[in-house]
């Protein structure tokens, strides 16, 4: 798992200078981290991710999931979060959605097996 640097970056710098395992690196204006060196910060003075703690923006960085759903799920909580406050939002819809379509098929079924 390793964090990486998204489009809300604004190019300050700050991350590059404070990262222990040199994993930051800068194209231009353009800043991205190299999984193969970035640790997560484990193993070094550290207890949190220094690119993570210091950057100035909300979401410039950010922690790398490797499952789709995972990511998927935390990118739109993030989005939805912020116009909503509800951390949850898609998790709670899809469960709903989830419970409500099961019910009309179990309903279906026994319309048609004349339950
Ligand atoms: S988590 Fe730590 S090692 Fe990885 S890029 Fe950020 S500062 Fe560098
Ligand atoms: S600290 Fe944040 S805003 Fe600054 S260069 Fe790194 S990712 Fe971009």
């Amino acid at each position: 798992m390793a964090y990486k640097i998204t489009s809300q970056c604004i190019s300050c710098n700050l991350c590059e200078s404070v990262c222990p395992t040199g994993a930051i690196k800068v194209e231009g204006s353009r800043h991205w981290i190299d999984s193969e060196l970035c640790t997560d910060c484990v193993g070094t003075i550290h207890t949190v991710p220094q690119c993570k703690a210091g950057c100035p923006t909300c979401d410039g960085c950010v922690k790398e999931t490797n499952d789709y759903w995972e990511s998927w799920f935390a990118k739109y909580n993030r989005v939805v979060g912020k116009l909503t406050k509800k951390q949850d939002y898609w998790e709670r819809w899809f469960d709903c959605y989830s419970q409500k379509f099961s019910e009309q098929i179990q309903k279906h079924q026994g319309e048609i097996l004349g339950v």
